[in-house]
């Protein structure tokens, strides 16, 4: 037997022996709708610690060990729990959280400090979750919501939108500017994580949910402007139904070839230079920076836009100023934009490397489309952490970290046959106009282009590491050359799909 093996065995051996004294022998109630039963706990610095393999249990679910890394996880419907034991952190949804006391493993279970934890349990569950101090009991109430559920349903004529109740409740519906509608029930106790997980992204912007003392509201941001609609009390369930006579907002399988746009016109082009303000984008050698350069070529291809009546132009920014990934595609999205053109230009820690690329949305399929894509991504990350940890992320803890590749994964693909063939029609301009190298077309996961719904491009312009394409990023005889390249592009999409869509 290998000296190793027998080191560990040993090991555990020893630690069974002195987890004996501290075996969990006292008890809690657990009330579950109204039927009450015993799971483990102990007291430990006067924290109640319940063992939370024996709830999961009693919830029907199961833990998910892995004992190398000492991590046990949870899933219950949409929500990921993951602990580390001997560590007051934990993972909900890859977020992280504070117990302010650790994670415990004895007598072969998972013990969590049950009154900082019950909260997020509570966030969770589509049950109530209570714990009382009082009674040292946990109550878990499967009746306590009555509002339970939503279903969004595209039909061959339009939108059936149910929010499913347990009794029939007084509601109001009403629209508000921006295709916002909003759905108020009187005495609603709404199952917010539950009606959450329900977006519909081919139907809606936005699906959110505000619990008040005496009633609690569902709105959702819809993707097209609503006209003609009605509502009525439907039975067996209760449930609040609601239909939009609109054929726009039909979606059948057997039609999977998404509509571009509002309407059957492509005319409304949205063009959002990168980064802008405190972001800088990559830096030149030459000091020059992104965010600059890729103003400047953006400019000039609306320049060259507006003066063709046919189109209507947009910018996410015409100036030097910060903007999130989701003002961005917010601008896009409102605007009902037939394209989203993002411009960038590349960066490399290698000085020598050159040339252009176009990436379409889709997950990366080789190393080097992932990193332009995480670099890219960076900002959102940024964002994303100093909002909720109100700190700021070094850099190298951006480029492995585990959300992005998560992200990387949750791609939209409603428009990615659309968003390819304009990339191509990109690329064969690029190709025709710029004397530099060919990196061609490719596709990542780029999250400004996963929020927008559009066919959408991001283009890197060239290296701006690389002496000789900074210079030519600077000067306006290249910057008008890129600028030419995708308006001619954009004519030939706008001419091949008008037709197509008749
Ligand atoms: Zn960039």
């Amino acid at each position: 037997m290998p000296t190793i093996l027998r080191t560990a065995i040993c090991a555990v051996t020893l630690s069974l022996i002195l987890l004996i004294p501290a075996l969990a022998t006292e008890t809690v109630d657990v009330t579950i709708s109204g039927e009450t039963q015993k799971i483990h706990s102990f007291h430990e610095n006067k924290i109640t610690y319940v063992s939370y393999s024996e709830l999961v249990e009693l919830l029907g679910g199961t833990l998910d060990w892995e004992i190398v890394g000492h991590q046990v996880s949870y899933i219950e419907g949409v929500n990921r729990f993951d602990f580390v034991l001997g560590s007051p952190f934990f993972k909900l949804n890859n977020k992280t959280y504070n117990l302010t006391y650790p994670a415990i493993y004895r007598d072969g279970q998972l013990f969590l400090p049950i009154e900082t934890f019950c909260p997020f349990l509570n966030g969770a569950l589509p049950q109530k979750v209570t714990w009382s101090t009082e009674t040292s009991g946990l109550r878990i109430d499967s009746q306590y919501f009555n509002v339970t559920d939503l279903t969004v349903s595209p039909k061959a004529n339009g939108l059936l939108i149910e929010v499913l109740m347990t009794t029939s409740l007084p509601y109001e519906i009403y629209l508000t500017e921006g295709n916002w509608l909003n759905i108020s029930i009187t005495e609603a106790r709404i199952n917010s994580s539950r009606i959450l997980s329900r977006r519909d992204p081919r139907t809606m912007y936005k699906l959110t949910t505000h619990q008040a003392a005496g009633s609690g509201q569902i709105s959702m941001r819809l993707r097209r402007n609503v006209e003609k609609w009605s509502h009525k009390l439907a039975y067996d369930p209760p449930r609040i139904q609601i239909s939009i006579a609109d054929t726009r907002f039909a979606f059948d399988s057997a039609d999977s070839q998404p509509q571009v746009g509002p309407d059957d016109k492509i005319d409304v082009i949205v063009i959002d230079p990168g980064h802008g303000g405190g972001d800088y984008g990559a830096i030149g050698p030459g000091g020059t920076r992104e965010k600059d350069v890729v103003l400047d070529i953006s400019r000039e291809l609306a320049r060259l836009i507006r003066k063709d009546k046919q189109f209507k132009v947009i910018m996410t920014r015409d100036r030097d100023k910060t903007m999130t990934l989701e003002q961005r595609a917010d601008i896009a999205n409102t605007a009902g934009a037939d394209l989203f053109i993002s411009v960038h230009a590349n960066a490399s820690t290698k000085s020598r490397v050159r040339g252009w690329n176009v990436f379409f949305l889709a997950p990366a399929k080789n190393d080097s489309a992932r990193a332009v894509a995480q670099f890219e991504n960076s900002v959102f990350l940024r964002e994303q952490s100093t909002l909720e940890d109100h700190r700021e992320v070094p850099d190298d803890e951006l480029t492995d970290n585990p959300i992005l590749t998560i992200l990387n994964e949750m791609i939209m693909t409603e428009f990615q046959v659309e968003s390819h063939d304009f990339a191509m029609m990109a690329a064969r301009e690029f190709r025709r106009r710029l004397k530099i190298p060919a990196r061609g077309v490719d596709q990542a996961g780029f999250f400004v282009l996963n929020m927008v719904f559009t066919p959408s491009v991001l283009i890197e312009a060239g290296f701006i590491s690389n002496k000789k394409e900074e210079r030519l990023l600077k000067s306006s005889k290249y910057q008008k050359q890129v600028a030419a390249a995708l308006y001619d592009a954009i004519k030939k999409f706008k001419a091949k799909y008008e037709q197509k869509g008749g």
